[in-house]
């Protein structure tokens, strides 16, 4: 492979510690899904253990499951999927669900039955987001059942939570609005004698800047790779760094005249004498051809590069200057810890840093750490 992904584990570990001391009094859950943002499941979510995260979160069942089958013993709670689960393998395998609708409290019902263990749930109340959850119209009937089926000693009720819209806009108005649904929401388990162990409501944006949300659980995602996605007021990214970086070497470098254009479409030309270094990644490596024409750099020793004319399939150009001493070979950072971030990689290609990392991290050789 041309190119390399680099995880730093001891960073999801430090990050993952950085965020408990935000969230004292909270546990937290380090959120694993997709792969663990590109991070690799496994080894992210061992790595969210030694940092301390009693709860590891995943969207798919698949990746609760693969977390136990790799030996993780700790709280697992997974949350995307319909009526067909798999309860049946969930259940036995101790990972908590989420529920948002009667039909899955009924399928989670069934398989309980089936397997004789009693599942622990988290009802999910859709408090604004508009996506996964319980409408709070319809919660009233998912408790009540609920509560029935927990009476019976067919489930347990544990936790009830929901997900924000706009955390990532401090002081947005939704995010009063949802919190002010969710307590409703939480009446409304108290009324029904629902003794719940979590309630949970802050992603990454919500653990930095709302303290008041934390609640008892916070459940930090692309914090604890070290994408915060607020500003830190102190300018030190809230004493997080990233976990991974993408690099390559320089695969060519050679002088060119004045007036050199390059790559296709020649949109960049030299003007002046100087030394260009390709560099062997492209789109089909997940460099966005939109980040072409300067709007994306890389670092080589030291210095940074934008991406000079177009990308291509396998590999773009950049423009070293006439005094550059690199050399073929030479390192060359893609974004990571030394070099640009992923947040700017993002922000040239017209997206957001969530999906640079899955994108990238999704180049990694199947079953590498
Ligand atoms: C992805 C996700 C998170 C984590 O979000 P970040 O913005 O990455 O911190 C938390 N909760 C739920 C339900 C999610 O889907």
């Amino acid at each position: 492979m041309s190119i390399a992904i680099t995880i730093d584990h001891g960073a999801i570990a430090d990050n993952i510690r950085a965020l408990r001391a935000r969230a004292a009094g909270a546990q937290v859950m380090g959120v694993v899904k997709a792969d663990a943002y590109g991070h690799g499941l496994i080894e992210a979510g061992r790595a969210a253990r030694e940092g301390g995260a009693a709860w590891l979160g995943t969207a798919q069942p698949t990746e609760a499951l693969a977390l136990r089958e790799a030996g993780d013993e700790g709280r697992i709670l997974t949350w995307l999927y319909g009526p067909d689960g798999p309860f049946d393998r969930l259940i036995p395998a101790g990972i908590d669900l989420s529920v948002g609708s009667l039909k899955v409290l009924e399928a989670i019902a069934a398989a309980a039955r089936a397997t004789g263990e009693a599942p622990r749930l988290h009802v999910f109340v859709d408090t604004g987001l508009g996506r996964e959850g319980c409408p709070i119209d319809l919660l009233p009937a998912l408790l009540d059942r609920a509560k029935e089926l927990q009476d019976a000693g067919t489930v347990s009720v544990v936790g009830m939570w929901s997900h924000l819209a706009w955390a990532d806009r401090p002081g947005h108005p939704t995010i009063d609005r949802q919190a002010a649904v969710f307590a409703t929401a939480l009446d409304m388990a108290a009324e029904r004698a629902l003794t719940l162990e979590v309630r949970h409501l802050a992603n990454s944006a919500a653990t930095l800047t709302r303290p008041d949300l934390h609640f008892d659980l916070v459940r930090p995602g692309i914090a604890m790779y070290g994408c915060p996605p607020v500003e830190d007021p102190d300018g030190a990214l809230w004493g997080l760094r990233p976990a991974m970086a993408v690099t390559t070497r320089l695969a060519l470098v050679k002088p060119v005249h004045a007036g050199q254009g390059v790559s296709y479409g020649h949109e960049y030309t030299t003007d002046r004498e100087t030394v260009l270094g390709l560099v062997p990644v492209g789109y089909a490596d997940g460099v966005f051809r939109s980040c072409g024409g300067g709007r994306a750099e890389v670092a080589v020793r030291g210095s940074r590069y934008p991406i000079a004319g177009r990308v291509c399939m396998d590999q773009f150009v950049i423009d070293l200057g006439p005094d550059t001493e690199a050399t073929e070979g030479d390192e060359v950072i893609l974004f990571g810890p030394d070099g640009p971030t992923a947040q700017e990689w993002a922000a040239a290609a017209g997206t957001i840093d969530y999906e640079i990392l899955c994108r990238f991290g999704g180049l990694r050789p199947k079953g590498e750490a």
